[in-house]
């Protein structure tokens, strides 16, 4: 057992970190005030290799592990949470689902260019309707001689407005209930009506949302990813990935309220002392260094399994793992940044403080990928079936 990080990737961590802070740390605001990501951070995430962190080098990736993958949004977190879901979906829910599921046509079409941060990836499952109950989705997929005609609304959907390659689930015989639901690959440009609409939120401001409308959208038959009806199993086959690599996402924003509390907590001043010197501040630095260190333990764990699993070792515990990893590092994180909030008083609701904008953004990481309950169900299931 090893608790440091291999030197691969410490340099991965450090060189992320570092041009986060360079380069996107004094854009960060902006990004989060105009709700809007440079356009040429795609292209520039590209060419240093954290757009396909996981993908094979073959298909233009980068040939790491999804510790890597971890630690890479972790950093990225520290200074743009927006950023890192973006690269998110587009590496882990895009790129990761099209490399395990798709055929080599399919590999080699859309890997390349998604690694080159040409195209940006997406995946669709959510609906108005549909949520946590994925299996419920409405959205229908008819055959039309070599065509599947998609005709639904999608909503909630990461880099929906602008991907240039998404995965989209729809029902192909929805008599067939949880086992009648397809998978597909979906580019803009095809015939027939697509039309996404950007969604305002609270925070993770910058990582476009979008609500999207197909109607008797036209995909080719071979844009099917997985096999048909066979949705759900390419759905389960990327769902602990997510958790784990959302851990990252997480925990850089609890990471970054715990660094600038400690700032903070040696420069104010009240009663003629750092503020830093009460002991009810520290208790709250401690919890939150407590709680990171945890989390963080707990993700690494998970990220190993998951890389094992994925090779084709025992997947059964990952499931569970991957549920508690994202459980802890979602609850952890909102403390640690309710803390940071509560240690920068006053400050803390001014809209320039950047306690204020992680407190918008920290808290989708008990929502996304599973909410916190749907986590713990999860990890019940797993707890009471063995
Ligand atoms: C910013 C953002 C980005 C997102 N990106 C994507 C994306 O890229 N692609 C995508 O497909 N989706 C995406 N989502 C959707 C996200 O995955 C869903 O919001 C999430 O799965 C929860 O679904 P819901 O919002 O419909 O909540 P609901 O499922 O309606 O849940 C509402 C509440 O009920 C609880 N609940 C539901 N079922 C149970 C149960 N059985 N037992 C106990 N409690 C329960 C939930 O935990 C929650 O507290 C995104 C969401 C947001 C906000």
């Amino acid at each position: 057992m090893d608790f440091e990080l291999s030197e691969a990737h410490k340099m991965l961590a450090e060189s992320v970190y570092d041009f986060m802070l360079r380069e996107i740390g004094p854009i960060a605001e902006q990004i989060d005030r105009e709700d809007r990501l440079p356009d040429w951070v795609w292209k520039k995430l590209g060419d240093l290799g954290w757009m396909g962190v996981t993908v094979p080098e073959e298909y233009g990736g980068s040939g790491m592990d999804y510790l890597a993958q971890c630690v890479c949004l972790e950093q990225m977190s520290r200074i743009c949470p927006a950023l890192s879901l973006s690269c998110h979906a587009h590496s882990n829910l895009c790129c990761d689902n099209l490399y395990r599921n798709g055929d080599e046509e399919q590999r080699q079409q859309y890997l390349p260019p998604l690694c080159r941060g040409e195209k940006l990836g997406a995946l669709a499952l959510t609906e108005p309707d549909a949520g946590s109950d994925a299996v419920g989705i409405q959205m229908r997929a008819k055959r039309h001689g070599k065509y599947y005609l998609l005709s639904g609304i999608k909503t909630f959907i990461t880099n929906g407005t602008v991907a240039g390659a998404m995965i989209v689930y729809a029902k192909t015989e929805p008599e067939k209930g949880a086992k009648g639901i397809t998978a597909f690959i979906v580019e803009p440009g095809y015939q027939g009506t697509f039309a996404a609409r950007h969604l305002d939120k609270m925070g993770e401001r910058g990582s476009p949302t979008g609500e999207l409308i197909f109607d008797e959208y036209r995909v080719p038959e071979e844009n099917i990813l997985g096999g048909l009806n066979q949705g759900v199993s390419v759905m389960m086959s990327g769902l602990d990935m997510e958790r784990v690599a959302g851990t990252g996402w997480t925990l850089g924003m609890a990471e970054r309220a715990l660094e600038l509390s400690l700032k903070y907590a040696k420069e104010r001043v009240q009663f003629g002392q750092p503020i830093g010197q009460f002991q009810l501040i520290q208790e709250k630095l401690v919890d939150m260094y407590v709680g990171i260190e945890s989390a963080r333990l707990l993700m690494y764990k998970a990220a190993t399994m998951a890389e094992r699993a994925h090779r084709g070792g025992k997947g059964s515990e990952i499931n569970k793992l991957a549920a508690a990893a994202l459980l802890l590092a979602g609850q952890v994180s909102t403390q640690a940044v309710l803390h940071a909030v509560q240690i920068h008083g006053g400050y803390s609701y001014m809209m320039d403080y950047p306690v204020n904008r992680l407190l918008r953004d920290v808290k989708l990481g008990e929502i996304g990928a599973g909410t916190s309950e749907i986590r713990k169900i999860i990890i019940a299931r797993e707890l009471l079936r063995e």
